[in-house]
């Protein structure tokens, strides 16, 4: 029956130290033609049942709705919503994607117009119509005004309903997508709004081959110039450790990252690496070829770079996310909580003083790992829960 096409694909190959393959699993096997081109792809993203658990989602209701503490431009506390909304997806993960990105899990493909509205209305409901907000995130699982992911005119009675309401919105893009005319007609319909680029790395071979981020420095600065030609204010996201990296070249770079960065961004939000499912992190992070930041690297890196940033005038945030976790920056179990409440705490107040009285005996193994990292030249770092030859891993390029 030709309806029926059985296609098997193989999951990646596990080696062994001699190279000859130990394990070679079949991913999926379909009895129904695949019906877009990415379905063809051996990931595990595409298995049948990945593929039907995000679209049992329903796609009327929005992914989630939470309300923060939040501080607006002028530095008043506020509070925020955020609203993340079950998207089409982002069109760069379709035909690639970002290493660590795992918002596919939250898209479905077949999200109409009607549903997008569905979902904003909702959002609403939830809310009470942003009771008590001054600030709305609003977050698309890709780049908000990115005609092929979302409805323009959903775009636009996000843009109006919230300039209307006197809210302060936060709008997600990629930066080759901050061209100008969209830009211009963003400005338009809600000045002075905040565009916030997911940069990850101010580095563009880091950018290439650790986070395949699709697009470079080049491109991220030409999206700053033109986000404050319409007066939109620049937030941007940092990467903390991504995969391939070891701990002390995570802290080294992100120190000079921040540097750099934040002096063309209003406010740069440092994300700590989590591991999110069915990702390529996910995969070497199982394999135990990447362990999460460590919470101390996080400490030292805002110590390292406070007194830059306090020159300038951004604001810098780190926001742990699973903190304490093992899908998340940790540290031994016994000192995480303090640790990440402090790190939560200077996002706030931009206090230092934050980290004073913090101590603890894993200290000491993070401290060695941060200064064998940069002593051994052994690319994915020399953590003791790495697993493999460590003459190997030295011998990596
Ligand atoms: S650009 Fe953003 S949404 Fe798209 S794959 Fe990368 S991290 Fe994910
Ligand atoms: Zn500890």
């Amino acid at each position: 029956m030709d309806q029926f096409l059985t296609t098997r694909f193989f999951t990646y190959v596990q080696y062994k130290e001699d190279r000859r393959p130990l394990m070679v699993a079949p991913l999926m096997e379909r009895t129904t033609p695949p019906k877009r081109l990415h379905e063809l792809i051996k990931a595990p993203e595409n298995l049948p049942s990945s593929i039907e658990r995000r679209e049992s989602w329903d796609a009327t209701k929005p992914a989630t709705v939470y309300l923060t503490p939040e501080v607006l431009p002028d530095g008043t506390p506020c509070t925020a919503a955020t609203v993340i909304l079950r998207t089409k997806g982002c069109t760069w993960w379709w035909k690639s994607g970002c290493t660590f990105c795992g918002y596919f899990n939250d898209v479905r493909d077949d999200v109409t117009a009607e549903d997008m509205l569905s979902q904003w209305s909702d959002a609403k409901r939830m809310t009470n119509d942003f009771e008590g907000c001054k600030m709305v995130k609003v977050y698309t699982s890709g780049t908000f005004f990115e005609d092929r992911e979302n409805p323009i005119d959903w775009q636009e009675t996000v843009l109006r309903e919230t300039y209307e309401m006197n809210l302060h919105l936060i709008i997600e893009a990629q930066a080759h997508l901050c061209k100008d005319d969209k830009l211009s007609w963003v400005s338009s319909i809600h000045p002075g709004c905040t565009v916030a680029i997911g940069l990850e790395a101010y580095d563009d071979a880091v950018l290439r081959f650790h986070v395949n981020k699709g697009f470079n420095l080049k491109t991220w600065h030409a999206a700053v110039e033109r986000l404050r030609k319409y007066k939109l204010r620049v937030k941007t996201y940092l990467m903390f450790k991504p995969p391939f990296m070891s701990e002390g070249d995570a802290l080294s770079h992100s120190v000079r990252w921040i540097q750099e960065v934040s002096q063309l961004s209003d406010e740069v939000s440092i994300n700590p690496m989590n591991i999110q499912k069915k990702t390529i992190v996910d995969r070497i992070h199982r394999n135990r070829e990447y362990r999460p930041p460590w919470l101390w690297s996080l400490v030292k890196m805002i110590q390292e770079s406070h007194n830059a940033v306090k020159e300038s005038s951004c604001r810098v945030i780190v926001h742990p996310t699973a903190g304490g976790k093992i899908r998340g920056a940790h540290n031994c179990g016994k000192c995480d909580k303090e640790v990440v409440a402090a790190i939560e705490r200077y996002s706030v107040s931009s206090e230092i003083d934050e980290f004073s009285d913090l101590s603890c005996e894993c200290q000491s193994v993070w401290l060695d790992e941060i200064n064998s990292d940069i002593l051994t030249p052994a690319q994915f770092g020399t953590g003791i829960s790495r697993r493999g030859s460590p003459l190997r891993s030295m011998l990596a390029p």
